[in-house]
């Protein structure tokens, strides 16, 4: 079996970024995605567009074109998709990996499918897999979802949506134009301030009008079969309600840096441990890139700021290698 120069774990923007990267240097690479060609994208809510204009999303300088400055999920799908398939690049969809060991300076990546030798590893593995949970009664009733696609399935429906940021306001105003009834449950004193500034206004006018409900300074206690149970900072209230969209944001999956042998900090932030210039963990040959660098703080690191750490690790490993 032949030994890789670079194993890329996850095929969202970054890692594809990285793919390319590699293959402009001659590296011998493999991308490993556990889902289709960029899958946090595929499933982001069908209709989402993003805060970044299209050239921020640009990896490569490759030009991304959009009807609006910026671009829908679909035309970002379209995007990446014609990245990869165009640059024929070495990518194994749906291989989710499983365990990365190193024996001296080799890395053994073991997917579901198979298993590789590489010189160096590349985690770019986002934070969408893992919901920030509840941990109330209740959530595991089917119609709680931490994940929305589509407001039409709402339509007529009590829905309860949890949270402040742009997954919740956008949900809240999708399914409140398709006819559901939507109540807002905010645990803060008001709607998140990095919700996109031309939504945010939206959301304000259809608060103040009362055609959707907000309660602020409210959790949710317990969720049953047809109400939920809220804690507001004056008396509990109890709301009929069909559907919970528990929109509460999202995070890195730990136990696999955990497993990787990459240092976190012991504060609420979790902060992975990297060379701020190369992207290299405490794990010598093993790199982190995209959003999973920020650890707890997931909206420090998006694509417009994160598509850099692809030329940053390559150089790093074609330096290295020259070395050698
Ligand atoms: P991801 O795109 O999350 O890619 C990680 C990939 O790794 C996934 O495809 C996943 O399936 C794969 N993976 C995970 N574990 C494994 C494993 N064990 N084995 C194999 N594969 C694995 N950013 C912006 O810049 N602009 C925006 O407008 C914007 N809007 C957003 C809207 C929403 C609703 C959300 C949730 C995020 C948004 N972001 C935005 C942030 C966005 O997630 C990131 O910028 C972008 O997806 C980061 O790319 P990435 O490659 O680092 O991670």
């Amino acid at each position: 079996k032949t030994e890789l120069d670079v194993v890329i774990i996850g095929g969202g923007p970054i890692g594809i970024a990285c793919g390319l990267e590699a293959k402009k240097n001659g590296l011998n690479y493999l991308i490993l995605e556990k889902g289709p060609i960029v899958n946090s994208l595929f499933n982001y809510p069908s209709n989402m567009q993003f805060f970044s204009s299209s050239e921020k999303l640009e990896i490569d300088e490759i030009p991304f074109i959009s009807k609006e400055a910026k671009p829908k999920r679909d035309e970002a799908l379209e995007y990446y998709r014609r990245i990869v398939t165009s640059n024929k690049l070495n990518i194994n969809l749906f291989e989710k990996v499983e365990n990365v060991q190193k024996n001296k300076d080799l890395f053994t990546i073991v997917s579901e499918k198979g298993s590789y030798t590489s010189k160096h590893v590349i985690v770019a593995t986002g934070f969408y897999d893992l919901p920030n949970l509840l941990n109330v009664p209740g959530e595991k009733l089917e119609k709680v979802v931490h994940y929305y696609d589509n407001p039409h399935y709402y339509s007529g429906q009590k829905v309860a949506v949890i949270g402040a940021s742009n997954s919740a306001i956008d949900a809240a105003l999708e399914c409140w134009r398709k006819g559901a009834e939507v109540t807002l449950i905010i645990r803060g004193t008001e709607v998140g301030q990095r919700v996109k500034y031309w939504v945010r206004p939206d959301i304000i006018n259809r608060i103040e009008e009362g055609s959707i409900k907000a309660f602020f300074n409210t959790t949710v206690k317990e969720i049953k079969k047809d109400s939920i149970l809220l804690s507001t900072n004056k008396k509990d209230v109890v709301l009929a309600n069909d559907f919970v969209l528990a929109l509460t944001g999202y995070k890195p999956n730990f136990k696999f840096l955990e497993m990787l042998g990459v240092r976190t900090s012991n504060d609420e932030k979790k902060l992975p441990e990297y060379n701020p210039d190369t992207m290299e963990t405490n794990v010598k040959g093993l790199y982190l890139a995209g959003v999973i660098c920020g650890g707890m703080e997931t909206h420090k690191w998006f694509i417009e700021n994160s598509r850099i750490h692809a030329k940053m690790i390559i150089k790093n490993i074609v330096s290295n290698s020259i070395l050698l």
